[in-house]
């Protein structure tokens, strides 16, 4: 790889997508999605995948990644042909998004997408494949079973997207990655990763991958949203779930995500809260692909206000409608609590990051406050009967800093209504 690192200057506010070289077809159908201005690293990335470089992106999530491989690559592609695009995703639920993404912008083009991932049959991914397909999207054990079985074959693909690198990464799939990359064509390919967070094992990946890349990265890498509040909620192991039980009746939420450390402890919060009477949906590995497809989709549809979830949602799902995010376990890795975070707070919208924290979280919590380099505030409820006293501790004044994705006051606002 060659090492040159180019920054781009910061674009102008004026900068909008008509004048970034996408095809018609493919505008019609970004302005019909309503989208008005690139995020920025849409309006970074486009213009240099169309001419044709490869990239490595880190931006942190929610910024409207998708779309930034996503539209020049439709543009680039243009007519049906035989599979020239593979987008490889860590979990089942980013590949069915990013492939629902690839239907909306290319609706006006007749480009074909389809998507390939385990826990289902065969048999519709291999008619697809048979009858011919501009795109494959992908999860990394699928697509070997299918190069396996013959049943594709990657020699002309000529653009290649690692999503979600990081998470990736995380989930050790990058073995199952380098064998995938080893059949894809060396000639004229034009490869792209994306990222929310670019660590030293990522850059090796992208060193083997890419060529000669222009380098990306908008908000440091490790960045929050700076529209999401953060408050940590202190209590006795033995009150947690009474706690987590009256937060829910405090706070004014169309939408929560709950995070449980493991599958276990997310089956029991679940079947607890359906005890108290709240309607729930669980979602990790354990559970089959017809449960979690049903879990996400009465989430997304608002049929079910409470997703009780492992870290497999942490990264990369995109649920535009988040307003809180619920840590029922701290996260032990700082990064995860970075990402469980990024859930909410989407493309600028108000969210709320509720953590609840006992007396053997204290390391773990020290971690991610120095991770983002932040004092997050703890908070005792006022109307919560505690049998035991919470650890609180003073909240020093917060030092303006800047480019750390938080606002310097960090006051909780949980009853407030949000657009
Ligand atoms: P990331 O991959 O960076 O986490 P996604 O690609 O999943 O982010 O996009 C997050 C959300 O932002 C999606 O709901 C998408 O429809 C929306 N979005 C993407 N680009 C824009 C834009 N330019 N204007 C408004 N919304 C956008
Ligand atoms: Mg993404």
């Amino acid at each position: 790889m060659n090492e040159e690192i180019e920054i781009l200057p910061e674009l102008e506010e004026s900068e909008d997508f008509s004048n970034l070289g996408l095809s018609e077809e493919v505008l019609r159908a970004v302005l019909e999605k309503g989208y008005e201005k690139p995020s920025p690293v849409q309006a970074q990335a486009i213009p240099l995948v169309l001419k044709g470089r490869d990239i490595i992106a880190a931006s942190q999530t929610g910024t409207g990644k998708t779309a930034a491989f996503a539209l020049p690559i439709l543009t680039l592609l243009k007519q049906n042909g035989p599979l020239r695009c593979l987008i490889l995703e860590p979990t089942r639920e980013l590949a069915q998004q990013v492939e629902k993404a690839f239907h909306v912008y290319g609706k006006y083009t007749d480009l074909k997408t389809t998507l390939l991932h385990g826990g289902v049959g065969y048999g519709k991914q291999c008619d697809d494949l048979k009858q011919g397909v501009d795109i494959v999207v992908a999860t990394p054990g699928r697509l070997l079973d299918h190069l396996g079985r013959r049943t594709l074959s990657l020699e002309q693909v000529n653009f290649l997207v690692l999503d979600e690198a990081d998470r990736m990464l995380d989930m050790g799939f990058m073995p199952d990655v380098r064998r995938i990359i080893g059949q894809c064509a060396k000639k004229r390919r034009r490869s792209m990763l994306f990222s929310a967070t670019l660590v030293p094992e990522i850059e090796s990946v992208a060193a083997w991958v890419l060529h000669n890349p222009f380098r990306i990265a908008i908000g440091g890498g490790t960045a929050t949203a700076e529209t999401v509040t953060h408050a940590i909620y202190p209590v006795d192991e033995r009150q947690k779930f009474d706690l987590l039980v009256a937060i829910l009746k405090e706070i004014d939420y169309r939408s929560v995500i709950i995070f449980c450390r493991t599958k276990n402890g997310a089956d029991i919060i679940a079947r607890w809260l359906e005890n108290t009477d709240h309607k729930t949906a669980i979602l990790h590995s354990d559970r089959s692909q017809k449960e979690r497809d049903k879990a996400m989709e009465g989430f997304k549809s608002g049929k079910v206000e409470i997703l009780v979830a492992t870290d497999i949602v942490s990264r990369g799902i995109d649920i535009m409608e988040v307003s809180h995010v619920i840590n029922y376990d701290i996260p032990q890795h700082r990064e995860d609590y970075v990402h469980r975070i990024g859930r909410t707070g989407r493309m600028n919208n108000e969210g709320d990051a509720v953590t609840l924290f006992t007396a053997s979280d204290q390391d773990f919590l020290k971690n991610i406050e120095k991770f983002i380099g932040q004092k997050i505030e703890r908070i005792k409820l006022d109307d919560f009967d505690y049998k035991w006293t919470p650890i609180l501790e003073e909240v020093k004044p917060q030092p303006k800093r800047r480019n750390r994705g938080f606002s310097g006051a960090i006051s909780m606002n949980l009853g407030r209504k949000r657009r």
